[in-house]
């Protein structure tokens, strides 16, 4: 029998519905075309327009919802003028990040042959490597409970086992499965700061521990500062890297640098139990109901989501599809026809997420 898969979608905010629409009318018309499996989607309130009308910026319903779903697929949250009272920002992808303990932030960046980057990319080279970034401990322990006095500001640093372990083990699956699709040679790098802290040598000593299981991947280590020179003197030697939370915050936004700008930059949040597939850009307020945004950023986490259901399910359609996507939105945006403004093109939202679909014959 097929299976459905249940899919909780969050709009979001400013450009966040312009960008959602077209996507998921994509996934609809995609799982139309083959028996092997079907979705079916579900919008669920939250943010910060939700915010200033109802005074809950994560409803308990979608919070349930999301919990139960099979996936969320998650657009752009949160509005400049729109904040809590204390003066902080609407997140409900934080707080979803923290309630389903999504510790593996995967952030992939991809630049095909040919493709538009800032960095001078030898002929015959692609980049194509995964930034892991854990998300829920690190530097980001005591996010909005760091004590402040006169004279003095700190903060702590929480490495656990626990997270570790999951965080590891999942990296080195993610490597295998990557290696088993032919996109990458199976190799993890950690990149810490072992020589100077003594909790990043635990980290490394727990990424060790899981590095001896995996006979079949190779592993090394590099220092966050020299990683990030390499990414912009190599990244085309990377395959998958994983490393604590406040470091993968500052890379990842490098790696979306790398690919031409966050118009193109997917990302995944994912826990033992939830996953979370979202753009890296923000709602982008400046432009929100113009049709100028690019939702291919939101067409590369819709293929994310498909290739992680395909892979936890076992249904190979699903990753072949999500493979299907990305190449499109390549080749897409390779050929610079039919793209959106920030790309250098003068296709609305629609017509450049019709253009996908024109590719793909749906
Ligand atoms: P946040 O802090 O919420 O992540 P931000 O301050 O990083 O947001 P964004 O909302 O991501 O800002 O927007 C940054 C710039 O990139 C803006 O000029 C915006 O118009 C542009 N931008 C972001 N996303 C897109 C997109 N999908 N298509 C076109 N332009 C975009």
């Amino acid at each position: 029998m097929t299976k459905t898969f249940d899919i909780a979608v969050f709009e979001g905010d400013g450009i966040g519905p312009e960008i959602t629409v077209p996507t998921v009318a994509l996934l609809a018309k995609i799982a139309d075309q083959t028996p092997d499996y079907a979705l079916s989607f579900t919008s669920h309130p939250a943010g910060a327009a939700h915010y200033a009308k109802t005074g809950d910026s994560l409803p308990e319903a979608s919070l349930q919802a999301a919990k139960t779903a099979d996936a969320i697929l998650l657009s752009a949250m949160g509005l400049p003028d729109v904040r809590y009272d204390d003066g902080t920002e609407i997140s409900p992808q934080i707080d979803l990040r923290k309630a389903f303990k999504l510790f593996a932030g995967v952030r992939p960046v991809r630049v095909a042959e040919g493709g538009e980057t800032p960095l001078k990319m030898p002929a015959g080279k692609t980049i194509d490597f995964v930034l892991i970034r854990e998300s829920t401990e690190g530097l980001f322990h005591t996010q909005g409970r760091g004590e402040v006095t006169k004279d003095e500001a700190r903060e702590t640093l929480l490495i656990t086992r626990e997270v570790s372990e999951l965080l590891f083990a999942f990296t080195f699956n993610l490597a295998k499965d990557r290696k088993a699709q032919g996109r990458g040679p199976g190799r993890v790098t950690c990149v810490d700061k072992a020589n100077v802290f003594r909790a990043f040598a635990f980290f490394r000593e727990l990424f060790d521990a899981e590095a001896a299981k995996h006979p079949d991947l190779t592993s090394d280590h590099a220092y966050v500062d020299a990683t990030a020179l390499w990414m912009v003197q190599k990244p085309w030697d990377f395959d998958v890297l994983v490393t604590e939370n406040m470091f993968g915050d500052i890379l990842s936004d490098l790696g979306a640098g790398l690919m031409g700008g966050l118009g193109l930059a997917p990302s995944a949040d994912i826990g033992l139990h939830q996953a979370v597939f979202q753009p890296c850009h923000g709602s982008a307020p400046d432009i929100a109901g113009q049709g100028k945004a690019n939702p291919f950023a939101m067409i590369l986490s819709a293929a994310m989501m498909l290739d992680w259901l395909g892979l936890k399910h076992g249904i190979g359609a699903m990753c072949d599809d999500a493979a299907r996507l990305r190449d499109a939105v390549d080749a897409q945006v390779l050929a610079r026809q039919d793209v959106t403004a920030d790309l250098g093109g003068s296709a609305n939202t629609a017509q450049a997420a019709q253009a996908i679909g024109a590719r793909l014959e749906c």
